[in-house]
């Protein structure tokens, strides 16, 4: 007899990846460059433990500018995973957006459905997780992470860290919608979504 396919759909918290799970430095263009908040894994495990998805979602444009490879990102991010592995934290997938509208070499230089704001990358995990967007949260550090979000009837957490403490300071009058919270940091806005989750649907 086969198992019985899991009818109820999942949900996942995405997290942006510069500024929000490892040190903003512009742009990680060497592994040393890379360096995880040390709240990070911390963070990722509660989501496992909660039964929720931790999808990484990240522009990464310096693939367009030609500042490093696709390549070296997979370096960080096989890097970013060892180091989350080592103190029990899983990611269950990583999305990003290697492209730019105005530079580049002809494939990453495009008008794509992924970069920030646009929400091509929720969509793609959406099919490949079967997800309904409007019960999953992103939590990041830019006004571009939280109107990610927004643009699929999703929930959002802006984080302090990275440019958060400034885009807040600075822009938030400006913004056409907030985010449902600002929290400190990643761990925050976990704590701060698993406790105020509604229960799951069916
Ligand atoms: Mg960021
Ligand atoms: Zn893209």
């Amino acid at each position: 007899m086969k198992p019985t396919q899991p009818t109820s759909t999942r949900r996942a918290i995405f997290i942006d990846r510069d500024g929000t799970l490892n040190e903003e430095v512009g742009y990680v263009c060497s592994l040393d460059e890379f360096r995880l908040y040390d709240f990070a894994a911390e963070s990722v495990r509660l989501i496992n433990e909660a039964g929720w998805l931790a999808i990484v979602v990240t522009s990464q444009a310096g693939v367009a500018r030609g500042m490093f490879s696709e390549d070296f990102l997979a370096e960080v991010h096989n890097t970013m995973t060892a180091q989350l592995a080592l103190e029990g934290a899983r990611l269950d997938a990583i999305y990003y957006c290697p492209h730019h509208p105005e530079v580049g070499s002809e494939i990453y230089r495009q008008v794509c459905d992924c970069r920030k704001p646009k929400p091509g990358m929720l969509h793609r995990a959406a099919a490949d997780f079967n997800l309904d967007l409007t019960e999953c949260v992103v939590i990041g550090d830019r006004f571009r992470d939280f109107a990610m979000a927004q643009a699929v009837g999703g929930s959002s957490v802006l984080v302090l860290t990275g440019y958060g403490k400034d885009e807040f300071e600075q822009d938030r009058n400006s913004w056409p919608r907030q985010p449902d919270c600002v929290a400190e940091n990643l761990l925050e806005a976990v704590r701060w979504v698993l406790n105020n989750a509604p229960n799951q649907k069916s």
